[in-house]
């Protein structure tokens, strides 16, 4: 009989932390090296007697990401040493957190095409990134410009159930900590430990699991998970091998896994306080100050923009792009709404923008100058399509949007006898299209209404013009 089985996966996710310099001393970020070992210092590079200096923007993003992961913070927090020996840790052991990481218990909600998930989140702790070895023919380089970069490891709970789910989490992860300044998440900056095993259907134990190292390509990592999925399941259910806890690597060109070591214990790694970091105590003050700085994340704002009424499309565009939506949300701030605003930018801007080839990424108006046009068409000072046309003016000559309304004579409001005066002489010159209109040809009345914006010269509030329009072809 064959069994039906279920996949069981935890993640262990490293970030990169967008800061300015590295986690215990201050050379600059490696992103900015040019050379291997452009951005190293005898801190960095291990030199004997070196001491760590604790990075306070390091404590205030993995905070922030632990809010935003809906973690417990810890108030007292303290390092660790991991010892083991590889060449691009030139001190033997990499600081990390054992026994009091800074974030715990958080919970993650999933939205998947099966349904709804909550991940719990074990916990998340800072630690220091190691170098990088370069290998050339029989020799090997070691380049420390990415040793003590800071990172946050985050660990879930076993609480996946498929691949889809980690891709969920995945990309979840990413948007809310790119839109939150955290981390850009580039290729590279965000790695995975991918630990699976499978158990029967309806079985309450775990099974046996595999830990598949330093994931980094989405793709990859969907496709490991279903290559190591199979192996286990054909091995219980045909018993093709014995399961056995260990570390494997994905091979991106066979799509296999393959064995690298048997997983190590904690003991292993003789863990120890370390004693050159005193413990870090986030007080309510400083913990306050963190929240209050911290960004709505994506699910907020996404839920916000929703209630305002803003399409799925729109949110869509809105939350993949920090600097729109920071558009958006200050010309909101100014009175506008938001709805509404969100149209004047997909919309109005992305055509404008796309007549000289550009695209939403390339946007450049001020909020002032957006919520000004905005108003103006709002109280009826002008109508849309002036609007549109000083946008225009403003996005590809830099215009002043009330000058230039005022230079081109799109301001002037025009009094209602004026335009039911141009009205009158209108119907007495069209008597054709009235005709056809009172014999059920709406046509017509969009060609009375056009007749009128001409002789307005575009000028007016058009719903007030089609309105007197309307009384005056009920009334003939
Ligand atoms: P270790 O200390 O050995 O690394 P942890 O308890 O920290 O073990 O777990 C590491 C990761 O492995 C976590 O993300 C956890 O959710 C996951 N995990 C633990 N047991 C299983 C299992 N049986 N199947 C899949 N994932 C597991
Ligand atoms: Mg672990
Ligand atoms: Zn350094």
């Amino acid at each position: 009989m064959i069994m039906k089985y279920e996949l069981v996966i935890g993640l262990e996710t490293h970030v990169e932390l967008n800061t300015n310099s590295k986690i215990f001393c201050s050379c600059g970020g490696h992103s900015a090296a040019n050379e291997p070992n452009d951005c190293v210092c005898p801190a960095c590079s291990g030199m004997p007697g070196m001491l760590p200096v604790m990075n306070k923007r390091v404590v205030e993003l993995a905070v922030t990401a632990g809010l935003m992961l809906n973690c417990e913070i810890s108030r007292y927090t303290t390092f660790d040493k991991k010892n083991y020996y590889y060449p691009d840790l030139p001190c033997a052991y990499q600081i990390t957190q054992l026994n009091h990481p800074i974030c715990t218990n958080g919970i993650v909600h999933l939205k998947t095409s099966e349904g709804e998930r909550d991940v719990r989140i074990k916990q998340i702790h800072m630690e220091e990134d190691a170098g990088k070895l370069v290998h050339a023919g029989k020799a090997s380089y070691v380049d420390f410009n990415r040793t003590s970069v800071p990172l946050i490891e985050i660990v879930t709970q076993p609480d996946f159930r498929s691949a889809e789910e980690v891709l969920v989490y995945l990309n979840k992860l990413k948007s809310m900590f790119r839109s939150g300044g955290i981390s850009e998440c580039e290729e590279g900056a965000m790695r995975c430990d991918v630990n699976i095993s499978v158990r029967p259907e309806g079985s309450e134990e775990f099974g046996v699991r595999s830990e598949i190292k330093n994931m980094s390509s989405f793709e990859a990592i969907e496709r490991a998970i279903r290559y190591e999925a199979q192996r286990h399941m054909d091995a219980l259910e045909f018993e093709t091998e014995e399961l056995v806890q260990e570390t494997r690597r994905f091979d991106d060109v066979s799509g296999k896994t393959f064995a690298m070591r048997n997983k190590e214990t904690e003991a292993d790694y003789r863990y120890f306080p370390d004693a050159n970091l005193m413990p870090i105590i986030i007080d309510d003050e400083w913990l306050e100050q963190i929240k209050a700085a911290k960004p709505e994340a994506v699910d907020e704002k996404a839920e916000a923009y929703r209630e305002a009424g803003i399409s799925e499309k729109e949110i869509d565009m809105l939350i993949h792009n920090h600097t729109v939506s920071k558009l958006l949300d200050d010309v909101v701030a100014m009175g506008c709404d938001a709805k509404n605003t969100a149209g004047w930018i997909l919309t109005d801007c992305v055509g404008i923008l796309r007549k000289s080839g550009k695209v939403l990424g390339d946007l450049e108006i001020t909020a002032e100058d957006l919520a000004a046009i905005i108003k103006m068409v709002d109280s009826g000072d002008i109508n849309r399509p002036s609007g549109r046309k000083i946008l225009a003016a403003v996005l590809e000559e830099g215009a002043d949007p009330v000058k230039y309304c005022k230079e081109n004579g799109l301001d002037s409001k025009v009094d209602t006898a004026t335009i039911e005066a141009i009205m009158d002489r209108i119907f007495s010159e069209n008597a054709q299209a009235i005709a056809d209109y009172k014999n059920g040809k709406v046509k017509a009345k969009q060609s009375l209404f056009g007749a009128c914006m001409k002789e307005l010269k575009n000028t007016g509030d058009t719903a007030v013009i089609r309105e007197l329009l309307e009384k005056k072809l009920e009334n003939i």
